[in-house]
């Protein structure tokens, strides 16, 4: 135990070497893509010793990460709508919001491609998100989070982010999940877009199903705040997904993020970047502030619900 403790502490210390952050912001998420999903191939066996890993790029595995101009800016946060959100009965609350990937997942193979416990079986650490159209997935999932990061903490809500740039790797899914955990956080929600066939459009909200021991105690109020980040996004005109779910809600057993919250938990994939629509959606900073606005209300929807404590 000792042991494993000690190397799982030399892999966040290296974590937070390469990118810079604190102990929080080195954890990383799993990813709730059902098309797109790339899980790169390894330079190096699955389990090598922390001690070789490496605080620079390693392999030869092109990054899917896309410099230079991404379409949107950090600076585009409209926080005009805050006043007309419902007050929140619980002013102590506190939501996790998991930006999906990180912009150096394609250069750490070795790294993201380590194995984790996902909630009783092993998964991939991270994988590198989609991409299209000079958009990277994870840049979008991190602009997005601080949008919506923004909204809540002005209604009163203490938000912690299980990642803070786009430059490093991981977290790996276990510990973005734990954020929540650690922090005994009301709710999580990661956020992520999707990379299905182009003409697949529209949201999904994934719950996670009921896990012995993971998500047994914590499967309900998943559900619950699924439904509620769902209907937000309905009632702001927002389409349910074409190509997953009936109703814009899908039940999955294999997310590591969601199974190791310790919370109720629930990922939003808010289109299909490979869908044109979808995709100026999510480039548009207008839309992207109307997303976060409708994530924001679902949240707050959600710990109105669950009352105070
Ligand atoms: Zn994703």
């Amino acid at each position: 135990m000792a042991g494993r403790l000690g190397r799982w502490e030399q892999v966040i210390g290296v974590a937070a070497l390469v990118i810079g952050g604190p102990l929080l912001a080195t954890c990383s998420d799993a990813d709730g893509d059902l098309g797109g999903r790339t899980t790169l191939p390894s330079t190096a066996p699955i389990g090598t010793p922390s001690s070789t890993l490496p605080t620079s790029v390693e392999g030869s595995v092109p990054p899917t990460s896309i410099t230079g101009t991404v379409p949107g800016s950090l600076a585009a946060t409209t926080t005009s709508v805050v006043a007309a959100l419902p007050p929140i009965s619980n002013p102590g609350a506190v939501v996790v919001i998991d930006p999906g990937h990180n912009g150096a997942n394609g250069a750490n193979p070795s790294e993201i491609n380590r194995l984790v416990d996902a909630g009783g079986f092993q998964k991939a650490c991270n994988t590198t998100g989609t991409a299209e159209g000079g958009l990277t997935e994870s840049s979008f999932n991190l602009d997005l989070a601080r949008l919506v990061r923004t909204r809540l903490e002005q209604a009163g809500v203490r938000v912690l982010l299980t990642r803070e740039d786009d430059r490093g790797w991981g977290p790996c899914i276990d510990e973005r999940g734990q954020v929540a955990a650690r922090a005994g956080a009301d709710a999580l929600v990661s956020l992520h877009a999707d990379g299905a066939d182009a003409g697949a459009h529209g949201f999904h909200v994934i719950h996670p199903t009921a896990i012995a021991g993971y998500t047994d105690t914590t499967a309900n109020a998943s559900a619950s705040l699924a439904g509620d980040l769902r209907d937000a996004l309905v009632e702001t005109d927002h389409t349910p997904a074409t190509y997953v779910g009936g109703d814009g809600l899908v039940a999955r057993g294999d997310l590591g993020t969601l199974n190791r919250a310790g919370a109720p938990a629930a990922m939003v994939e808010v289109g299909n970047m490979h869908n044109p629509g979808d995709l100026d959606t999510m480039t548009s900073l207008d839309e992207r502030g109307r997303l976060a606005d409708a994530l924001a209300a679902g949240v707050l929807r959600f710990l109105a619900g669950e009352g105070p404590g």
